[in-house]
């Protein structure tokens, strides 16, 4: 193993040591893409379990989001999944929801983007769950976090950014803790890794976002993006020390946050966890059947 991986795995493996991302009797589903990110992470976490000898499992979870590309994106995950040995389980977003991403995009006037994460976020959440998840992982790396860290502080969105950490805590019996291993990662290091470790990442991107990575298709982000390239290029571990600080205060103030957080309900009609009465994905689903039902409406005269 050359020294740059050795690097890497141990700052990966350090994160999860300190922050306790992986427990006895833990059962670990990692949200996979087919990108570069998640597969990293999840065999990173296999490496890890193995390597000390745990009492934990892992699992890899995707999401089949109904597009085009989207079955044959499926096939290479699971490809992924027979290289690291590890079981993999499918949702079907139009198959099983009955939720077409373009149309509702369309009916809302909102970006598939913001759609896609509304889906993604709850499926993640709800589905893992049901299938005996203790914790769910992503691939989310240091650019992820410091880019929404940039547009929080622009956009005012400042308890969002307290959200910064390797570990969130469950905050109700049905929220699983999310866990993000790769936090101090760049993400060329991932790449690094996967192509090292000879994992059969995709080549399929999301044709709704150019460079697969959703956040290069927007102006602002892509602002920041050059940025922190251009920290990285210019001074040394500049983007490394900067989300080892945001983490460091967000972990100091985490147990004053905990006090004032508010009480999360259940959704009426799903009973998943929310902030409102009726859960974003719920109220997604009864615009778009409703829209559909007037369809047919309409198309009887
Ligand atoms: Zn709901």
């Amino acid at each position: 193993m050359n020294n740059e991986i050795e690097k890497y795995r141990k700052k990966v493996f350090k994160t999860i040591e300190k922050y306790k991302l992986i427990e006895n009797k833990d059962r670990i589903f990692v949200a996979i893409s087919g990108g570069k990110d998640s597969s990293a992470a999840l065999s990173l976490i296999k490496e890890y379990i193995e390597e000390k000898n745990l009492n934990a499992k892992v699992f890899a979870y995707h999401i089949n989001l109904g597009f085009g590309y989207s079955d044959r994106l499926e096939e290479e995950v699971e490809k992924i999944c027979d290289s690291l040995g590890v079981e993999l389980y499918v949702t079907n977003v139009k198959k099983e929801f009955n939720l077409n991403i373009l149309e509702i995009s369309k009916i809302l006037k909102r970006p598939i983007c913001s759609i896609c994460g509304l889906i993604k976020r709850y499926l993640m959440n709800k589905i893992p769950r049901e299938l005996g998840a203790t914790k769910i992982a992503t691939g989310h790396h240091m650019y992820d976090m410091l880019i929404n860290y940039y547009k929080n502080l622009i956009h005012g969105n400042f308890d969002w950014n307290l959200k910064i950490l390797p570990k969130l805590k469950s905050e109700h019996p049905k929220q699983l803790t999310k866990i993000r291993p790769l936090i101090f990662a760049y993400p060329h290091e991932n790449k690094m890794y996967c192509e090292y470790k000879n994992i059969p990442i995709t080549k399929i991107s999301c044709p709704y976002s150019p460079n697969f990575c959703c956040y290069l298709s927007r102006r602002e982000d892509y602002k920041i993006f050059q940025i922190l390239e251009f920290s990285d290029k210019n001074f040394n571990n500049f983007n490394l020390e900067l989300i080892r600080g945001i983490t460091r205060f967000n972990k100091r103030i985490e147990k004053t946050i905990e006090a004032k957080k508010e009480n999360y309900m259940e959704c009426e009609i799903c009973g998943e966890p929310t902030n409102q009465k009726i859960c974003g994905f719920c109220k997604l689903k009864l615009i778009y059947q409703k829209q559909n039902m007037d369809n047919k409406i309409s198309n009887l005269y």
